[in-house]
Parts: C-alpha cells; structure tokens; sequence
C-alpha cells in the first residue's frame, strides 16, 4: 500500500491565458500558486497526477530549522510562521503543529556537531536546547535506554505529508485560482525569448511566467528547452504503523531511526539518510558535479536497480510537444520500496521504543528524494528563459520549506520584496564548474 494521500478533485476546464502557470502540484508548486492566487493574479496549477502524490506525500513531515545549513535557515525560519498563518487564514488544516524536534545520541562527535549548530543558530534567533544525559533519559524515556546527550528544538515541528499539498490546493480554488489533475505540461513556448505560453497535454495556456515546481522531473524538462540543471534521485524507503502504541515522543530521531507521529495517530518509521542509488543516463551526465555530494554520504547509498529507468524522469530524451510525454506514461512516480531497508527499519524501530510492538503495519512506500549538487534548491528566474522560473532541487528538505519556497517564488514572478535573500537559491550556481559546498544536514 502506497502513502496515504487526501484525494482531490478539481477542474478539468483549461484555461486559455493566465497570469502565472504552475507546473507541479507537489508542496512547493501548491504554495506558490497560493501566494500568486493571493495576490490577485489569475493562477493556474497543473500536475499530472495527483495533489502531492510524489515526494510532498511521501515524506516524514518534519518541519525543521534544527541543523539546517545557513543557506536556508532563514526561509526554514520563515517557513514555519507561514504554516501556522495559513491554517488561520484559509481554515485548511494542514496537520502543522510547533511539538519540537528530539535528536537523542550516544556519539560526542554527533552532539557536538549539534551543539555547534546550537551556538551558529543562537545569533539568528533559533532556541535549541541541548540536554544532558539525564534530561535525554527523560525526553526519552519511552526507549527506556541510557544516552549521552541530544538536542531538543522547541520552535520546530511536523506538518501531515497526506493533507498539506492537497489542503494547499483547496485554498487555491477558495482563493479563485485553477487547479487541474491529469494535466501534463510538455512544454514551454516563447516569443522575443521570453515565455509566452505553457504548452500541455489538454492544450495551450497563454501566459507571461511559467512557475517549474516538477520535483524529480525537473532537469529533464529543463534540458527541453536548453537549461542544464544537475539534479539527481535518490529512492529513500518508508513505512508506517498503526496507532496502538501510547507514550511516544512525537518526534524522535536518532542516527539507527527516526520516528514520527501522523496525522492519523500512527507512526512514520524510517531510517535517516539511507537510500538506493537507481542510476539512469542523467545520473551519468551530472556524475562529476555529484562527487563532493557522494563522498560526503555514500556510507547510507546502496546501488539499486532499474527503478529510475522505469520511472522515466531522468531521461535525457527531447520530446515533441505534440506527442505523449514521460510524463503522461508515468502519471505518479511510485518506485517500488527497498525490502531489505522495511525490514531493517521495522525491527530498529521495535528495538528502540518497545511499545511499537503493539502496533501493524499500515503502509511500506518509496519515494524519490530529488537532489542537487550542494544540497540546497535552486530557486529563481532562469535568465536565458526569462518569464521562466525553477523551483526544484529541495534535497530532502522541501515538505518543511514549502510555504516559504512557495512565497519567494511568488516575490520573484510579482517582482515584490522577496522573503528572504533570493541569492543563494539561484539556479545560475549550477553553471559554475566549481564544486559548491554540500549542505551539512
Ligand atoms: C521518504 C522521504 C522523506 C522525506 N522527509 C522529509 C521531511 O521530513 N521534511 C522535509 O522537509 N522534506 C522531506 N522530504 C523531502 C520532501 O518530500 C521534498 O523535498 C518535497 O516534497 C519536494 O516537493 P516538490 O513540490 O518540489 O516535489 P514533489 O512533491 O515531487 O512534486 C512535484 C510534482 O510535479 C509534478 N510534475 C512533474 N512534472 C510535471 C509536468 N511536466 N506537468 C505537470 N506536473 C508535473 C509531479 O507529478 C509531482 O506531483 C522527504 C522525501 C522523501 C521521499
């Protein structure tokens, strides 16, 4: 059984000009045909599956500023005043709660790595507290073991992977915005250079901005029309479990597992970092700008199989704008859950906090996480293209800094005062030969 995902349904009538279009109805496309909605533009989001069927519903929920890089520490900040501002103003319930992130360790080097970030983040307004063996005991008293130390961050929390894109998408259409399903995008038409329409499976929408949210289908619909985006996935595995068990932390990582409670009162169980390695011919373009990122993590990668072939989103393929795409021949990437990893999670999972026994489980899934070669997205105007926006590449981390992606994206096509610092998102850093820094966490 695949994640769970509030279904939707929407309009089926295209229409034939729009102010802005958005291409991908995952959590950062949702966001930003909101804000855009909400400033009185005529919007219109178009995903080819489902709301949130991708990534934005498959994903742990955590809403985080703790061990965030620096580079996108302020939109993390900003992002979490934004997911409670949307549930008081649009009454959609998104499952957003402030419940605190718990980090519990036995390794010095790992809490002292927290505790730097503790003293980096203390300037920028950021509370987390360190705890001492005996408050980690205490914190984490459902694993009923000793720890040396961990980290509790009170202002962070989790947001319902199964409702947030899909709640996002109702107060779309309550705003007066378009959202429409089963709707690919194939392509984008220019005139003088600059974007003139969004060229789709039901036909043409004429407009002056074109919003690309796609998630992992990003670089290969950007190769279409000449933009090279290195992005890569990785297929990271997760499973949940029903709601028996009483007296769990809401939130509780560690280096062997992460736990998380849903929105349905069950438990996300997976294990942080690990994943497989499906490679496909666009991994091999962009291999050598990957290689600070792989060394830096290949200790959790595992080779997988032909999961990122079958999935068709790496292709480096031109299609033709009158034609069936990838896109309409894989409706929802959904590859398939590493067995191995669901075996290995389920059992630390039991090990680690005893009272999961009394629990089933309920679901096993995969997703692709879509990377870039420093860990940190790549937002912004692409200036050969102009009218053209990118917004992929979140690297993990995109369900949290959704409503502040979502936000910034919308400064950027509206040209207003953008939320936080546009520059180190911008997507020209990918045209420098030189290897960027990897994001820390
Ligand atoms: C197992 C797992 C755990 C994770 N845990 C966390 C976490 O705890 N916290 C966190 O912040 N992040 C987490 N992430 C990462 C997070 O889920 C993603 O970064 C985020 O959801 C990306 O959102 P998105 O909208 O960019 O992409 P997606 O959700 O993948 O959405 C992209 C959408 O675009 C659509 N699309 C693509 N091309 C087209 C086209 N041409 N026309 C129309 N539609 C198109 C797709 O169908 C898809 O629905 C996790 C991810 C996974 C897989």
């Amino acid at each position: 059984m695949p994640a769970p995902l509030t279904l939707l349904e929407t309009s089926s009538n295209l229409p034939d000009h729009a102010d802005a279009v958005v291409i991908g109805g995952g959590i950062i496309g949702a966001f930003a045909a909101y804000y855009l909605t909400r400033r009185g533009l005529k919007t219109v989001l178009i995903e080819k599956g489902r709301i949130g069927a991708e990534q934005s519903s498959r994903n742990w929920g955590w809403c985080r500023q703790q061990n965030r890089d620096a580079r996108e520490l302020p939109v993390s900040t900003k992002s979490l005043d934004l997911w409670e501002r949307f549930q008081e103003e649009t009454g959609e319930e998104t499952g957003f709660r402030r419940c605190g992130l718990l980090y519990l360790s036995n390794n010095e080097e790992e809490i002292a790595g927290w505790a730097r970030w503790r003293d980096f983040a203390k300037p920028l307004g950021v509370t987390t507290h360190m705890l001492s063996s005996a408050e980690a005991a205490e914190r984490g008293y459902a694993t009923g073991k000793s720890w040396k130390g961990g980290v509790f961050s009170p202002t962070d929390g989790i947001a319902d992977p199964a409702r947030a894109a899909p709640a996002v998408a109702r107060a779309i259409i309550k705003c007066g915005g378009t959202v429409i399903q089963n709707c690919a995008a194939r392509g984008i038409e220019t005139e003088g250079g600059r974007v003139s329409a969004v060229v789709t499976e039901h036909g043409t929408i004429r407009t002056k901005a074109a919003v690309l949210a796609g998630g992992a289908w990003a670089s290969s619909f950007c190769r279409q029309l000449g933009i090279r985006f290195p992005q890569a996935s990785i297929r990271s595995t997760a499973l949940s479990v029903s709601a028996e068990a009483e007296g769990l932390p809401d939130t509780l990582h560690t280096s062997g597992i992460t736990v998380t409670r849903r929105g349905d009162g069950g438990f996300t169980l997976a294990i942080s970092g690990r994943g497989r390695v499906d490679v496909t011919p666009q991994q091999i373009r962009f291999a050598p700008q990957f290689l600070p990122m792989f060394f830096k993590r290949w200790r959790n990668l595992a080779p997988g199989g032909l999961e990122g072939i079958r999935g068709g989103h790496e292709t480096l393929s031109r299609w033709k704008l009158d034609e069936k795409t990838p896109m309409e021949r894989m409706r929802i990437l959904d590859p398939k859950p590493d067995a191995a990893t669901v075996r290995l999670t389920h059992q630390r999972a039991l090990e680690l906090l005893p009272e999961l026994s009394k629990t089933k489980i309920q679901a096993v899934w995969a997703g692709f996480i879509d990377t870039t070669p420093d860990g940190v997205p790549g937002i912004g105007e692409i200036s050969t293209v102009p009218g053209f926006i990118l917004a992929a590449g979140f690297s993990g981390h995109g369900f949290g800094v959704g409503p502040g992606a979502g936000h910034l994206i919308a400064d950027i096509v509206t040209g207003e005062e953008p939320l936080v610092d546009p520059k180190p998102y911008h997507p020209d850093r990918f045209n420098n030969s030189a290897w960027g820094k990897v994001a820390d966490f």
